[in-house]
């Protein structure tokens, strides 16, 4: 087990090491990377890192189009993207394995990787630039900066390959006997999670937490947990569940960044939103 975290870590570091090489490059990126936390094989203890990618084609545009004014889910457009312009993971492909399996592995991407191949793909088809919009805090002022990839700061993944954490509670998750249920784990968002909470974050912050929640945590005893317990759980329980959540996930690029507004003077800091990741 400590002999495993040890490779990881170097693992880690030689990934770093990887994306600052390729990001320093002037024009030609390379189509070859690896996941930090990787992606789990459905139904398997399996964990892929390395993956292939391709450039983005007009076909692939227009798919996103298409999709976006169907209904606005970024996470929608963003899982169909990488779907299409991922070529390989560890040694599957679509071919291989089929288009629906395929679905199913790219959509397990745990949400940081899914953005980091976003971004590499991104790259590989417009350039090291992304363009951040933003709005000053002091004149209100609509702000746009080109921000070059190779200044995002890159973080390591510091869980292991299970995916997950364990927790414990204050006051839990007490059954009608009176019995609490205070210990589990609760596991990396994927890309599913994102489809299917993002639509109801803009909606509502609260309930969407409420089944973010219910959906990543096991409580050791409890066969199934449902939005019920979980929304009955107390704020500071609660607290310490979306903390541990918050943590497990900051890896890959971090993407705040400095924004200097030219209308006032006044510099600030602004974070990428899914938005300007999915190409819109
Ligand atoms: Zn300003």
């Amino acid at each position: 087990m400590a002999e495993n975290k040890v490779l990881n870590m170097q693992d880690e570091e030689t990934v770093v090491d990887d994306v600052l090489r390729h990001v320093d490059a002037e024009e030609e990126f390379e189509t070859e990377y690896r996941f930090f936390a990787g992606v789990k094989v459905p139904d398997s203890d399996e964990v892929l890192k390395d993956f292939e990618i391709r450039e983005m084609t007009g076909a692939d545009e227009e798919s996103l189009q298409v999709n976006s004014r169907k209904n606005m889910n970024e996470a929608r457009s963003i899982n169909k993207l990488l779907e299409r312009c991922i070529v390989r993971i560890g040694n599957l492909t679509p071919q291989t394995i089929g288009v629906d399996k395929w679905r199913e592995l790219v959509r397990n991407i745990p949400v940081p990787d899914a953005d980091y191949a976003i971004l590499m793909i991104r790259r590989l088809s417009f350039g090291n630039d992304i363009v951040l919009t933003s709005t000053c805090p002091e004149c209100g002022a609509g702000i746009k900066t080109s921000v070059p990839l190779s200044e995002l700061e890159i973080k390591p993944y510091g869980g292991d390959t299970s995916h997950t954490a364990t927790f414990t509670l204050r006051t839990g998750i007490i059954d009608k006997n009176g019995n609490a249920y205070k210990e589990g784990t609760l596991r990396l968002p994927t890309g599913v999670d994102r489809e299917v909470l993002l639509p109801l974050y803009k909606q509502n912050m609260g309930k969407a937490k409420t089944l973010m929640l219910t959906r990543l945590c096991k409580f050791d005893g409890l066969k199934v947990v449902t939005e019920d317990m979980i929304r009955n759980l107390s704020v500071r329980d609660r607290d310490i569940l979306t903390n541990l959540n918050k943590e497990m996930n900051d890896f890959g690029f971090d993407y705040n960044t400095e924004v200097y507004c030219e209308k006032c003077g006044t510099e600030y800091n602004s974070k990428f939103e899914d938005s300007s990741i999915s190409f819109q």
